[in-house]
């Protein structure tokens, strides 16, 4: 049986990964898994329970109690928490605020990270993250890391929650971003690093066209059995 076509894409926060993903697993027919939103899903409920996040009894319990499920669409992915719709509460503020210092606790990793390799033995999956192509699925077919100006990464996100009716600043937005970075790149376990054998897409000036393009071109390239 060949392997599962598994096309991994990681970068830095507000790069744009999510939409990429998106179009790519639509052209190709693939599904996306955002897992960005499987790591927000559990901080939304750390948030909720009020868990102590040096407390890993409580954090073990809760981890044990939550039934994550991912539904992807058009839009943001549909997120379940215990059957419960949560996809606008984890893409507010707070959640934002809190994500990179609960998905650092290694519980909390060890257990995505599980649910992550378990969906991607379906193959045929865009997954988009921090380490899908370092710690998740170090064989993916295809690795691509994504980067931007964090000031255009800014103004894009701004843009974006403003359309969503969040009253946020742009300053605010910025701020958050950088901090994200830092804790994700910093961490000890699973830190955002690019693979050695990743794309490097930095989509500072490039069109969603053109970007979707670039993926195309690559994962045409592999089934053809050309190098790239
Ligand atoms: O992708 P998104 O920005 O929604 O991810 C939210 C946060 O989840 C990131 O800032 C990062 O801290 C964490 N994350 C992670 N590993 C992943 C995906 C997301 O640590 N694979």
């Amino acid at each position: 049986m060949p392997a599962p076509f598994i096309i991994a894409i990681d970068g830095y926060s507000s790069c744009g990964k999510s939409t990429l993903a998106r179009e790519v697993a639509r052209e190709l027919g693939f599904t996306y898994v955002d897992s960005g939103a499987m790591y927000r899903a559990a901080t939304f409920y750390f948030l909720e329970k009020n868990i102590d996040l040096e407390d890993s009894k409580a954090i073990g319990e809760a981890l044990d109690e939550m039934l994550i499920e991912l539904e992807s669409g058009e839009g943001d992915t549909l997120v379940r928490l215990n059957g419960r719709d949560i996809s606008e509460a984890i893409r507010q503020m707070p959640v934002s605020n809190l994500v990179s210092k609960v998905s650092a606790i290694p519980q909390v990793r060890r257990k995505m990270v599980g649910l992550q390799r378990k969906i991607g033995e379906m193959g045929n999956i865009v997954m988009d993250g921090r380490d899908i192509g370092t710690a998740v699925f170090p064989e993916a077919t295809l690795k691509i890391f994504m980067t931007a100006h964090p000031r255009i990464r800014a103004r894009r996100r701004y843009d974006e929650l403003l359309a969503r009716g969040q009253e946020v600043s742009l300053e605010e937005v910025y701020r958050n971003l950088i901090k994200r970075d830092y804790e994700d790149t910093t961490r000890l376990q699973n830190p955002l690093v690019k693979a050695d054998d990743a794309w490097e897409l930095d989509n500072s000036h490039m069109t969603r066209r053109e970007q979707l393009a670039w993926v195309l071109e690559k994962v045409n390239a592999i089934r053809n059995g050309s190098t790239i």
